[in-house]
Parts: structure tokens; sequence; C-alpha cells
């Protein structure tokens, strides 16, 4: 067998000074996702749920997932086989860290009087019922269901419902099973792709219907997402859409080639549709030369170098002179994950407007996030950080709003509802002012 080349792991790299701006423009923009001909394809695999439930979903989980099960749903408590004592102890330290950041994400109820008599107030009520995809098709993923379940356990969700395609045995793996104990999950659904988040959003005999449906997943899923979104006969809301996985990462000459090689490929091995961007500034072309060097390196002792080959096809290095021009470049891009790997991140962070997540310094990488930092790794992708925030707990979570009226505070606000009630010819609105006024005269 030969060699591998290693240049197959080479980024293209740019100086931004040569560029004009249709070529930044066209660095910044992802590659176009089709999803058209994917929501094609998955339409008959909702309707089959819809219409014929558990059995449509056997029978799809069959010829996806290559398995013949016999049950769709497992209830809780569920049967946890013992874990190997390291693998325990760090989903336990995930679990934990994880919990006390969205713990601290909780708010308190808010009681404001606008004017004297007229309080008005905020208060927060956990979603119901909640479906959390935990994708299962190429890799098993106990931290996806952390990242939803510990937030929606957090918030007090009645009903938490996992949804992860069973393993070749037909069987739930056991991590993912103790995480689901771990966030009190009440059933985990044995089914992926988009009959699953059909049996979420619609519910079956078996499955229970959800309000929300939260997670990452592959194309499938995410074009499902989509269509059960704007369907009314659902009544289901989405976390959010969903592009493929990306990082950007901004390098001084403070930085380590070896510590940003290893962010740039650990980003790169998530999927073929990865990008990775790198944004240089101020280094000589000797220190770039270098962490292109250790992304060869590094990449040649891979597992999934397969993969990684398509992701750094996609990927590139962006040289910069002046650290406000890169932050410029990257609030446009707007990134699921953000690395700042400069000699004073601090310095920078009241710049960054647009960014899923950031790691600030030489010893934050992306895995820390992705796992047990605390923060939650489901971002927005795909420049969807320019009005999206990542799952959070509020995002389990709905605000209701009050306020309560004295005699006093209705005479003190209605010259301004009469004469806005006025204005827009809303004579009922204006009227269920005045009578109480009258009222009050008596
Ligand atoms: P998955 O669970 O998303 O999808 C597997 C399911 O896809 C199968 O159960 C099957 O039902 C369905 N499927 C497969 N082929 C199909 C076909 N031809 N037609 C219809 N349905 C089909 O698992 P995956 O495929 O491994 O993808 C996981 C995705 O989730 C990856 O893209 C990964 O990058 C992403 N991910 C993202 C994050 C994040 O936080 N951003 C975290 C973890 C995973």
């Amino acid at each position: 067998q030969l060699p591998e080349d290693p240049n197959v792991y080479k980024m293209r790299r740019f100086d931004s000074e040569q560029l004009t701006s249709l070529e930044v423009a066209e660095l910044v923009n992802r590659p176009l996702i089709d999803v058209s001909a994917i929501k094609e394809r998955v339409k008959p695999i909702i309707e089959a749920v819809q219409q014929r439930g558990d059995k449509a979903i056997l029978e799809l989980t069959e010829k996806f997932d290559g398995v013949k099960t016999e049950t769709v749903v497992l209830k809780a408590p569920f049967d946890v086989p013992e874990l190997s004592p390291s693998v325990k102890e760090a989903i336990d330290a995930a679990y934990t860290n994880i919990k006390t950041f969205h713990q601290a994400q909780m708010s308190n109820p808010m009681v404001v009087e606008t004017l004297p008599g007229v309080v008005c107030s905020r208060f927060s009520r956990a979603i119901e019922r909640v479906g959390l995809y935990v994708p299962g098709g190429s890799a098993i993923l106990p931290s996806s269901a952390l990242m939803l379940g510990v937030p929606a356990q957090v918030a007090g969700c009645n009903q938490i419902v996992i949804a992860t395609p069973p393993n070749k045995q037909g069987k739930i793996a056991d991590e993912v099973l103790y995480v689901a104990s771990l966030v009190e999950a009440s059933a985990i659904v044995m089914a992926g792709g988009a009959q699953a988040v059909a049996a979420l959003a619609y519910g079956t005999e078996t499955v229970p219907k959800v309000d929300k449906i939260f997670g990452p997943g592959n194309q499938y899923v995410t074009a499902a997402k989509m269509l059960v979104q704007s369907d009314n006969d659902a009544m289901v809301a989405i976390d959010m859409p969903a592009g493929p996985s990306e990082v950007l990462v901004i390098a001084d000459s403070s930085s380590n080639a070896k510590f940003v090689a290893s962010d740039l490929l650990s980003q790169a091995e998530h999927g073929t549709d990865s990008q990775s961007v790198l944004l240089t500034v101020g280094l000589s072309d000797q220190q770039i030369f270098e962490i292109e060097e250790q992304v060869q390196q590094q990449s040649l002792k891979l597992t999934r170098r397969d993969i990684v080959r398509h992701s750094i096809s996609k990927s590139y290095i962006l040289q910069f002179s002046s650290m406000d021009r890169a932050i410029e470049f990257s609030n446009r891009y707007a990134p699921e994950h953000l690395i700042l790997q400069i000699e004073d991140p601090e310095s920078v962070m009241d710049s960054v407007v647009n960014a899923g997540s950031v790691f600030m310094g030489h010893y934050s990488p992306e895995s820390c996030g992705d796992y047990a930092s605390g923060t939650n790794h489901t971002l927005p992708t795909y420049g969807y950080s320019k009005m999206y925030s990542g799952v959070n707990t509020h995002s389990f979570l709905k605000f209701i709003t009050s306020q309560h009226l004295t005699k006093e505070g209705l005479a003190n606000l209605s010259s301004s509802v009469i004469t806005l009630a006025e204005v827009e010819g809303l004579d009922a609105h204006k009227n269920a002012v005045v009578v109480r006024l009258e009222d009050c005269h008596n």
C-alpha cells in the first residue's frame, strides 16, 4: 500500500488583502444546501407514521436502520446496565457541570410597577412535553442526550421523551440509557430519522406527542423537523434550523500551531460537510506553514481521516494584518464555534457580535464545550448565530406576562388607552375602560 499523500489534508489559503469583496463574500457563504429534494423523500415517511403509527415505525426502522425490533417505546424506569467506572464518572462529571450552568440560567419572576397601581409581571413555565432527538446513525452520542436532557430537566419539563435509532442488535446504547435515567426522561423512542421526528410531532399508539422537538441530526432529521414545524396538525415547535457543524479559529502570534491544528481537526472529524476556518492575524508565512504541517501530521493519525479529507477540502485559511478586520469577518461569517487563540481574548469580546459559543484563550478547546465544561453544544450553524441562540434553559421555557391594575391604576392609564383605542377605531376596547371608570365614580 502506498503511503498516504499528506497534501490531501492541505487547507486552501487566502490573503484577505488580495481578495475582492465578492471573493470575501463567497468565503462567508456556506455551501448551498438544497433541502427540497430531501423534503420530497421525507414526506412519505412522515405520512406513513401519521397514518399507520407504530407499525410504520417498525417497518421504517427495518428499512433504514437494518434492524427488526418489536417495540417502539421503552418506558421509564429504564433497565440500565452497569457502565465502566471511568465512563460513568465522565458522564456524571459532565452532567454536574452542565446542570450547574443551566440551573444558573433560570430567572426569577419579574414584577414592575409601571405606573402607580399598574403592576406588570413576567414568570416562566416549562414547556410540558418535549422531544429530544439524539442522533445515532453513525456514532453513539450520549453527549447530545446530556446537552438536551439536562436543560429540559432543569427547566422542569413534565414529559421528556428521547428518540434515538436502535443499534444493530435492536438496542439503545448503554450510555444513552444511563443519561436518560439521569435526566429523568419518561420514555425512549427506539427510532431515528424522519420517522422518529414524525412520531414525536404527531404521537402514535405508544409514542407520546410532544410540544417542541430539539436536537441535531442528519439531513432527513432536519428536513422532517422543518416539515412538521410548518404543519398545523402537528402544532409543534422546533429548536432551530440546522446545517453542518463549523468552527472559526482566530490565531495571532501567541498561538501554538499544534493547538490550532487540533481544534481545526476536531471540527473536521464531525462530518464530511463540516467546515473549519482559520483566520490568522499578523502571522508570518513560516508560522502559517507550521500550522499547515500540523494539520497534515495530526490528520494522518486520526481514525476518522476519511471524513477529515472531505471536510478539509471545504475549509480554508484567511490571512489578516489586523485583529479588527479579522473580528469583522468572523461577525459576518457568524460561526457556530468561535475559538480565540490569541494573547488577550478578553480585549476583543465586546466586538464579538455573532457566534454560537466562544472558546477563549489557548487552553479552551472546543471539545471541552462539546462534552463537559457546562455550556451547551447544540448551537446555531450556517450563519444562524446572527439571530438564534444555542439551546439553553430558556429554550425549554415559555414566559407568561400578567398585569394587575387597581382602580387608581386604571384611572392613571385610562386616557392613553382610550385615545389609542379611538385612533384604531376599536370602540369595544375604549368601552372596556369607560364602563369601569363610570363604575368607580358611582
Ligand atoms: P441520525 O440519527 O441523525 O440519522 C440516522 C437516521 O437517518 C436513521 O435512523 C435512518 O432512519 C435515517 N436515514 C438514513 N438513511 C436514510 C435514507 N436514505 N432515507 C431516509 N432516512 C434515512 O444519525 P447520523 O446519520 O449519524 O447523523 C448525525 C448528524 O448529527 C451528523 O450530521 C452530525 O454532524 C450531527 N450532529 C450534530 C451535533 C451538533 O450539536 N451540532 C451533535 C451531534 C451530531
